[in-house]
């Protein structure tokens, strides 16, 4: 038996809608610059270059239970923090080099997720030419609600995704619109990493950023058709 100097961190699980098991969380990928419309307020030429991806450690992942309000702890160092929502893909079967038309096979399911970004840290990181961690990988940065297995929802390529603060429309577009979709994703991100069951990618947030401010107080509530709703206060 293996003895640790001091007891190993809890691993992160998320629950899985109508099942009594968890889904296991191994790495949490995300894709940057994935809307047009996005693309654009964030001061870029939307094409087809390759996607950006970047990472978030495990543990900034805080589910949040299906019909219960999620706390959202305003982090420090910033003075403009904002919320992306997101369809969150989360792997079941992994692997390297995942030909396009097999992507789905590695699919376990689907959940409603949210990109919270240091948005002021992220901008001065990118400006200075820095890594994102402090803007994007900080504690808690990853709400998310149950996932939602593919054998319930089928394979997600349309769907309306929307974000709403206190009741006004923030965000809204439809999954359709992704500029690289979700088995372009997974195929691309295969040939970086190599896929494992449990790990999670956070596809990208469509356009309504440029007024994605949130303050303590504020409720989020994010919105995927078949997903439910993710809500998620700021205190
Ligand atoms: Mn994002």
């Amino acid at each position: 038996m293996t003895r640790y100097a001091f007891e190993p961190a809890p691993a992160t699980s998320v629950a899985i809608q109508g099942r009594a098991e968890r889904f296991p969380v191994r790495r949490v990928y995300c894709v940057g610059r994935n809307y047009e419309a996005h693309v654009r307020e964030m001061g870029h030429d939307p094409d087809r270059s390759p996607p950006i991806f970047f990472c978030k450690p495990a543990d900034a992942v805080v589910e949040v239970a299906d019909g219960e309000e999620g706390r959202f702890p305003y982090p420090g160092e910033t003075s403009n923090c904002h919320h992306e929502i997101e369809l969150v893909v989360a792997i079941g079967e992994g692997g390297r080099d995942i030909p396009q038309d097999q992507a789905r096979r590695h699919i376990f399911g689907y959940a409603i997720g949210l990109d919270m970004t240091r948005r002021d840290l992220q901008r001065a990181a990118a400006k200075a030419g820095q890594p994102w961690e402090t803007g994007k990988a900080f504690d808690a940065s990853a709400p998310m609600g149950p996932i939602h297995a593919v054998q319930d929802t089928g394979y997600l390529d349309t769907g309306a995704l929307s974000l709403h603060v206190n009741g006004e429309t923030r965000q809204q577009a439809d999954l359709s619109q992704l500029i690289w979709n979700v088995d372009e994703t997974i195929a691309t991100l295969s040939r970086l990493f190599e896929l494992q069951p449990g790990d999670l990618i956070f596809s990208g947030t469509p356009e309504g950023v440029g007024v994605g401010e949130v303050r303590r107080g504020d409720v989020m509530s994010g919105r995927f058709d078949g997903l439910g709703e993710l809500r998620v206060r700021v205190i």
